[in-house]
């Protein structure tokens, strides 16, 4: 596509800058300068609603997170080798979010090395090695974590060590899909034997993100996380993508499945654009690795992280972000549920509160290229999503936890006039 000027020359400072590793958004590139609440502006003065963006979980550039962030930076900030009660704090608060079981707090930049740390204790308290994922989950982008990320593809082999299943989808496992997914597991955990290999850790992203998104039935994790616990293995929660209230029922996407995982990582909407990220532990999966490693990471849960993180906090207590998530959720999955009457090109909707996943199809079945027309769409009406899933035909809809019903409206708004546009 041809590109203004100004585009076209930071499209090639970039290439040239970056190199070929990266990857832009959309057909025409967005660049953004600004953003205030659910909103993002462009270099242009163009203003776009951000359906999709899960890290500015409570609006973007929020004005008490930036300030915590400014004044501790102002105050201290150094790592966690000294006394300091910020990071305590923050590790108490997150700690009585989740069940009794997890009983420490250890802290990260990134996700990624939330889920690497897990896996290094996994592999410490088990004595086994083997993992088993969903298909198409992604969990960082660390060696032995890209091991276990098969929606990096096929140029990203899979360790030998790991095994996938069919993510928690009634059209695949049969309408128990409980029983279905714990089957599932079974045999790869029998697979895994059959080489010789033990389990460490079932790991999954308690709302399947990038596996299309599959939110239900609460409860259906719970045959799984015995079926690992049976074998030796612990189940790792990843709440990357629905921790921090976005479900809108509770902080943890894990506990509308009634299971305590052994451990939880953590990150994305934990700072709400500040790197922080960390994983709950049970303390007694911990003490084999604690007794031969130290652990030291000179960023992560930094004095200004733990306070970004703090201030995070308190903004999803004191703005009701949990409840807001729930009930504009709601509103959110009617009106999509209404508009696909009207349009063939809507398939299925799953969704836990601010957590929307749309099938695009055609005559029922995936269709990736006009999911990509939608999406490419409805940037140029000024809303912001992406799509997912193994066939990438899923619309991924995450905006942040403040989305209000006028916001609801006007994605709708836009949202049927991108479909009227699809021929
Ligand atoms: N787990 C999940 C489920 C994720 O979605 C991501 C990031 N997309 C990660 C882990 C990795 O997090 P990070 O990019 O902060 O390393």
């Amino acid at each position: 596509v041809d590109l203004p000027p100004e585009e076209a020359a930071l499209v090639a400072r970039r290439q040239a800058a970056l190199g070929p590793a990266y990857r832009l958004f959309y057909e025409h590139p967005l660049h953004l300068v600004r953003g205030e609440g659910v909103w993002l502006h462009d270099a242009q003065g163009r203003k776009y609603l951000d359906t999709y963006n899960n890290v500015a979980s409570c609006g973007h550039c929020h004005p008490r997170i930036v300030a915590a962030m400014a004044d501790q930076a102002a105050l201290f900030a150094s790592h966690t080798r000294y006394l300091h009660d910020t990071v305590l704090t923050l590790a108490e608060r997150l700690l009585a979010t989740m069940p009794a079981a997890l009983g420490h707090m250890m802290f990260t930049c990134t996700g990624s090395e939330a889920n690497d740390l897990a896996l290094r204790i996994a592999r410490a308290h088990t004595g086994g090695t083997g993992i088993i994922v969903t298909e198409n989950a992604y969990h960082g982008v660390t060696q032995n974590v890209a091991e276990f990320s098969p929606s990096l593809g096929a140029g990203v082999p899979l360790g030998a060590h790991v095994r996938v299943v069919p993510p928690p989808d009634p059209r695949r496992l049969g309408p128990d899909v409980g029983a279905g997914f714990a089957q599932a597991v079974q045999t790869a955990i029998a697979d895994l034997a059959r080489h010789g290999i033990r389990p460490a850790a079932l790991i999954v992203d308690t709302i399947f993100s990038s596996d299309g998104i599959f939110a239900d039935p609460p409860g259906s994790l719970a045959p799984a996380v015995e079926a690992i616990r049976a074998a030796g293995g612990l189940f790792i929660a990843d709440e990357v993508q629905p921790g921090f209230g976005r479900t809108g029922a509770g902080m943890w996407g894990f506990a509308r499945h009634g299971v305590v995982p052994d451990m939880v990582s953590m990150g994305k909407p934990m700072g709400n654009g500040y790197p922080v990220a960390g994983l709950a532990v049970r303390p007694e999966v911990v003490a084999e690795f604690a007794g031969h490693a130290r652990y030291f990471n000179t960023f992560g849960g930094n004095a200004v992280a733990a306070a970004v993180a703090s201030a995070v906090l308190d903004v999803i207590e004191e703005e009701g972000l949990i409840v807001n998530a729930r009930t504009t959720g709601a509103l959110f999955a009617e009106g999509l549920q209404s508009l696909a009457k009207d349009h063939a090109a809507l398939g299925e909707l799953r969704a836990a509160g601010l957590f929307l996943g749309l099938d695009i199809v055609a005559d029922g079945a995936p269709d990736a290229a006009r999911a990509a027309r939608i999406v490419n769409g409805l940037r140029d009406e000024g809303v912001l999503i992406s799509a997912t899933g193994p066939q990438g035909h899923v619309l991924k809809i995450r905006p942040p936890l403040t989305f209000s019903p006028e916001n609801v409206a006007f994605f709708l708004d836009r949202m049927e006039r991108v479909l009227r546009g699809l021929s």
